[in-house]
């Protein structure tokens, strides 16, 4: 029995499913996890001593690499200074600061501990703030666990959501309203039935969550004018495209300016932080300067401003973005030349460090067309790359990152153990 084998037997017996947030427990993918023991540029390293390339990054904050040095220190000296106050600090202030100048549409920013409380407190604030109940949200999109949100997609173009989770009320997903990802007439059908009943549209600008999928061109700017006509607002979650394709987000590269944004994953560099933001007039209504509620103890922790404002000034500061776009842009070639020569059909999907190989013809537009990817291949894919070193996301409906910290010989190695891994499943089917 590995290290990792043994401490997966302890865990699961103290924390359900062994894990503490459930796609990290393989069960897409089959097998038991690899417990890290620690991470340094773009790799990880297990309990076994076994090394990986990783493509998981955390799930998107590590876009500089793991343990980036300047973030570590700045970490280390805010330790050093108290770990938490709960009252204001300087950190708060700077680290709003560099939000505001990335992200023109954030004008004002509240600070939390995570993307789901970001998404929570948005949708709380846009419904607030119009007097309207229902929101729109996308099938396939991911905004993270908050009860509205959990929404599953009901067949058709769009229709009312069913819960997507035992735990919660019916009654609580009632107001959410569905429609397929890319499809701007289905949510002109949404807004024609419930018009002046929408208090707001959220949506992924750039969908990470069934894959990496890019909006079609002329979607969101769809969703901007039937929100703007609609006084509705337009909530962009860029949990996970915020400072990841350039410093102003989806928003900046896509030139749609949404009225919330929300945001997590790199903001904190690693630690747990999430905001969310947008016009001031908006952004007015928020405890304590107006009613609608919410607060957090931790939130604007010292530690995770201090982490935030050490990832964005080396955002900043350096040439990221056209480099891991590159190595991105030759992962992604590679692999459609690898899954050719091996015969296995797949549909590579990617904007910018963002990567998706679908086990499908394609093209993959939304979940429909994303769920026609052939999960027990990849999951063979992801067991056969694991196995000679390279760590993917364990699941097929997730993204893979390119950073920085990847070179181009890693990007190489990973190709040369991809051709290995599409011939043996390859093989497997025939
Ligand atoms: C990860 C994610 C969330 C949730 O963030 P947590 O920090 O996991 O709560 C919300 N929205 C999107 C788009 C995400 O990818």
């Amino acid at each position: 029995m590995t290290r990792s084998e043994a401490l997966f037997d302890r865990a699961c017996q103290l924390l359900p499913g062994g894990v503490n947030s459930p796609v990290r427990a393989f069960k897409a993918v089959g097998g038991s996890p690899i417990f890290i023991d620690h991470a340094k540029g773009a790799r990880v390293f297990d309990v076994d001593g076994h090394g990986y390339i990783d493509y998981l990054g955390s799930w998107g904050p590590m876009i500089l690499g793991h343990a980036h040095p300047s973030v570590v220190e700045a970490i280390r000296q805010a330790a050093e200074r108290g770990t938490s106050y709960g009252a204001p600090c300087p950190a708060e202030v700077e680290l709003a600061e560099r939000v505001v100048r990335a992200m023109p549409s954030i004008e004002r920013v509240r600070f939390v501990s995570s993307g789901t409380e970001a998404t929570m407190s948005a949708l709380r604030l846009a419904r607030g703030f119009t007097g309207r109940d229902k929101i729109v949200k996308f099938e396939g999109c991911y905004h993270g666990h908050a009860d509205a949100l959990l929404a599953a997609a009901g067949s058709g173009v769009a229709t009312l959501a069913i819960p997507g989770s035992p735990g919660v009320p019916a009654g609580t997903v009632a107001d959410t309203l569905l429609a397929p990802y890319n499809d701007g007439p289905a949510v002109s059908a949404l807004f024609d039935r419930h018009d002046r009943e929408i208090a707001a549209v959220i949506v992924e600008p750039i969908a990470g969550n069934m894959g990496c999928v890019a909006p079609l061109p002329g979607f969101l700017a769809h969703l901007r004018s039937l929100t703007h006509s609609a006084g509705a607002l337009l909530i962009f979650d860029e949990v996970i495209t915020g400072f990841r394709l350039e410093l102003g987000g989806a928003q900046g590269l896509l030139g749609i300016t949404p009225d919330l944004t929300c945001l997590g994953k790199i903001l904190g560099g690693g630690l747990p932080v999430g905001a969310y933001g947008g016009r001031a007039d908006v952004m007015a209504q928020v405890a304590p300067e107006g009613p609608i509620y919410q607060a957090g103890t931790l939130s604007g922790n010292p530690l995770a401003m201090a982490a935030g404002c050490a990832m964005l000034d080396l955002l900043v500061g350096e040439d990221v973005y056209g480099p891991i776009e590159a190595l991105a842009a030759r992962l992604e070639s590679g692999l459609r030349e690898a899954a050719a020569v091996a015969r296995v059909t797949l549909c590579v999907n990617r904007v910018g460090s963002m990567l998706t190989a679908f086990f499908c013809a394609g093209p993959v537009v939304d979940f429909a067309t994303a769920r026609a990817s052939d999960t027990t291949r990849y999951a063979r894919f992801f067991h056969a790359m694991l196995r000679r070193g390279v760590y993917l996301p364990p699941a097929q409906f997730e993204v893979a990152f390119v950073s920085a910290a990847h070179s181009q010989a890693d990007i190489d190695t990973t190709l040369a153990i991809a051709r290995e891994a599409l011939s043996e499943i390859a093989a497997i089917q025939r």
